[in-house]
């Protein structure tokens, strides 16, 4: 037997109802807030993301899955999607368009990383950017979009985790402090750590390996902000509290991706326990250059849909089920039948017509067996008189009903 790709996973039966609702409110939710979609490639060229993503990030050196075209181009399926939207940026020339500019997506990912709970190697991500306007009021804007989408989704206990990681004039200064702060217990950090030392010493506070005493010891970024971006934080911070977006700040909150500049957020749950975050995101005012582009600000987020899902369908019960109707017919009714069907199927009912026949006996049996709400059963002493019997499946009662009635009988028992 064939089984999927390991890490690999199908997504059927209850998820893909959890999965479809939850990306119904983000798709809404973000319209609402002026965004508009991208589809960009699965596939791009490797370059894009050691350019964006960076060459020292677990996903580029151990993660991306890489291989090289027939016509020996280094492709890679993409292990996120923020790179891919900036590339279409320059590429398309989006800063002739009104600044900023404000994209969603959603789609499949790709990274090979060991496959644990929640964890696939394929993966779909829903995110958004904002690209060409540096105002902290967007920060706030963004930070509130990813905050409403997971509330209108029902999930619950909701927390905005807040920090800022400086710039290129604060951020290198910050870098040498904490590697001074470091230095003495060196010997105590992960081997991750040890070479993150070097590489990006940033990292070594959001290693889940490292003692709490030891992060919570050391100089704090917020600190030695330069005046620009102590500023913007500021401002990110009352904006917030105009719009009724609880949030704490937490300086163990670095993100992992090089590209982060400032702000950076995550969204989490507090059912979930600390260590869980829901989405998270930042701004990143250097990428677009890093590609080729000019200077543009941007920023925006990232929800991995499994996990979403995954706490969705934990906290909450909201799958509001559609009216299930089966029909039920004898060989001289059929036409009948598949009228009646058309018919509810217009108006938004889900319906089901018997495809194996026989007495209505069997197929009042299998309407049972398929949960249906009603069953509508067309015979032909009945259709003579223009009426059906309509059998309401969990009340297990029946009545006669006029064949334009049906629709009308079937709403009053809705609710
Ligand atoms: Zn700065
Ligand atoms: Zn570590």
């Amino acid at each position: 037997m064939i089984k999927t790709v390991k890490g690999c996973k199908d997504i059927y039966g209850e998820d893909i109802e959890y999965f479809r609702k939850a990306e119904k409110v983000m798709r809404d939710t973000a319209r609402a807030f002026g965004f508009r979609e991208i589809i960009p490639p699965v596939i791009e060229y490797s370059e894009l993301f050691q350019r964006s993503v960076g060459k020292d990030t677990d996903i580029v050196e151990k993660e991306m899955y890489t291989f090289t075209d027939k016509g020996g181009r280094s492709i890679t399926l993409r292990p996120e999607m923020t790179a891919s939207v900036a590339r279409a940026y320059v590429e398309h020339h989006f800063e002739t368009l009104p600044s900023p500019v404000k994209l969603f997506y959603i789609g499949p990912c790709f990274r090979y990383e060991r496959p644990q709970k929640g964890r696939y190697r394929e993966f779909y991500q829903f995110g958004v950017e904002v690209l060409g306007d540096e105002s902290p009021l967007l920060d706030a804007e963004v930070i509130s979009l990813a905050y409403r989408i997971s509330e209108k989704s029902g999930i619950k206990g909701l927390k905005v985790r807040l920090n800022s990681i400086g710039c290129k004039k604060c951020r290198p200064h910050y870098k040498e402090v904490l590697r001074e702060a470091l230095k003495p217990h060196y010997e105590e950090l992960c081997d991750d750590c040890k070479r993150r030392f070097y590489t990006n010493p940033l990292r070594i506070l959001d290693c889940k390996r490292e003692k709490k005493e030891l992060k919570e010891s050391l100089p704090k970024i917020t600190d030695y902000l330069c005046e620009e971006c102590k500023s913007h934080f500021e401002k990110v911070q009352n904006y917030l509290k105009l719009m009724d977006i609880p949030f704490e700040l937490d300086n163990s909150l670095v993100r992992g991706l090089d590209y982060y500049t400032k702000t950076v957020f995550e969204v989490v749950s507090e059912d979930l326990g600390a260590q869980n975050a829901l989405l998270g995101g930042g701004r990143y005012d250097y990428l677009i250059e890093e590609l080729g582009g000019r200077h543009t600000p941007g920023l925006g987020f990232a929800i991995g849909m499994e996990r979403f899902v995954e706490v969705l369908k934990a906290q909450s019960k909201i799958i509001e089920k559609e009216t299930s109707i089966y029909i039920a017919y004898q060989d001289s009714t059929l036409k009948a039948a598949l009228d009646i069907a058309s018919n509810l199927r217009d108006k938004g009912f889900t319906v089901l017509v018997d495809s194996k026949g026989g007495s209505f006996g069997k197929q009042l049996s299998r309407s049972g067996k398929r949960n249906s709400d009603f069953t509508v059963i067309v015979g032909e002493d009945e259709l003579k008189k223009g009426t059906v019997q309509l059998k309401d499946m969990r009340k297990k009662e029946q009545k006669e009903v006029k064949v334009e009635k049906i629709i009308e009988e079937l709403m009053s028992n809705e609710s």
